[in-house]
């Protein structure tokens, strides 16, 4: 840290990414990454001319993006608002909507960004601590007078709120805004997004990271009222107006064309979830229930800390947290049917 940082920011407390090693290759279950491609049609969106048209500043507007999300997600383009990543957006919430002074809700086990963000925007953090279970409990989020954001399904364990309980804790704070991080909706959850037209406190944020295979292309999107919408591209105006580069709006357009590919994708890692469930409870381990692309699973004798190691190791990576709920347990990405039969052979192995 220089001298000449702002001591406002001397404090922060960064957020660690999942490792990216680049120094061999992995078997990667530790950033909820996808093991299926990009699709077809994304692949063929992006040519030579796309390229040398980077000399061009990108649409800021969006506009083919904004009215292809509208029209897939049944809203008015004034309702959708795209981003460099839904960490961007998250940001761009707790920046706008946190009040006065800055105040917001969240689980203790849940997204670590959200911490980061609150620290950054200097709002008061009310952690409410998930059940014995890693389930959110409804009543913990009535009437709560400050903002709210909720994983759902909740980050890290994989655990969701069906769309009527979320409905209850979106209508019992109609002057805050409730923010619900879709990331993982793809894989078998309830969505919010039918609740828009109701809530014009109901933000929705989603991703092209997880379901449709653009970790690194960056873009995620935003569903909500005319007016919240209208506030984030106050604050993407205020400072980058250009924030979705031209070939990712390309590849994101061609994303949501090609809907059934997407669509079987995450059938398929539902079924190879199920599948790794029962051969880790198998193995001795117990899983959390989870409606997103990973697995939370400690095991019974051998400890979480350990387990992250021995896989490392034998060249799989996985996601080991230190927080005191969760340090037994290691956060597994559902990978590729044959993915996961590697990992839990080599499991046996080390076990
Ligand atoms: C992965 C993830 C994000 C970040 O998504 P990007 O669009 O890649 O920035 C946001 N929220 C949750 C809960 C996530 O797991």
């Amino acid at each position: 840290m220089s001298r000449f940082l702002n001591p406002r920011l001397a404090h922060l407390e960064v957020y660690t990414p999942g490792e990216q090693p680049q120094d061999q290759v992995y078997t990667k279950l530790n950033t909820n990454e996808s093991p299926y491609p990009a699709a077809p049609e994304v692949v063929a969106a992006i040519d030579a001319e796309q390229v040398r048209n980077l000399r061009l500043y990108s649409d800021p507007v969006c506009r083919p993006l904004i009215e292809k999300l509208a029209q897939v997600y049944g809203l008015h383009p004034n309702q959708v608002f795209v981003s460099n990543g839904s960490d961007d957006i998250l940001n761009f919430a707790f920046w706008a909507f946190a009040g006065q002074p800055g105040k917001a809700a969240y689980p203790d086990v849940t997204y670590g960004f959200y911490q980061v963000f609150a620290d950054l925007h200097q709002v008061e953090a009310n952690v409410i601590p998930l059940q014995a279970d890693f389930s959110v409990r409804v009543e913990d989020y009535l009437n709560l007078g400050q903002m709210i954001v909720l994983a759902n399904p909740n980050a890290q364990v994989g655990r969701a709120l069906t769309r009527a309980e979320m409905e209850r804790i979106i209508a019992a704070n109609p002057d805050h805004v409730v923010v619900v991080d879709e990331a993982y909706v793809d894989f078998g959850a309830e969505s919010c997004v039918p609740l828009i037209d109701r809530y014009p406190n109901l933000l929705v944020v989603q991703t092209f990271s997880k379901s449709r295979s653009l970790a690194g292309a960056r873009l995620g999107f935003a569903l909500g009222s005319a007016e919240l919408i209208a506030d984030l591209n106050r604050l993407k105006y205020s400072t980058n107006p250009y924030n979705v580069n031209r070939l990712t709006m390309a590849a994101g357009v061609a994303a949501l064309e090609a809907a059934d590919y997407y669509a079987k994708n995450c059938r398929a890692i539902q079924e190879t979830r199920a599948w790794t469930v029962q051969a880790l409870e198998a193995l001795g381990f117990t899983v959390v229930p989870s409606l997103a692309n990973f697995v939370l699973a400690a095991h019974k004798t051998v400890d979480g800390e350990t387990i992250y190691r021995e896989l490392k190791r034998r060249g799989i990576l996985v996601r080991h947290f230190t927080a005191p709920r969760i340090a037994n347990y290691n956060r597994i990405t559902i990978g590729s049917p044959e993915q996961m039969a590697l990992l839990v052979q080599t499991l046996g192995e080390i076990l």
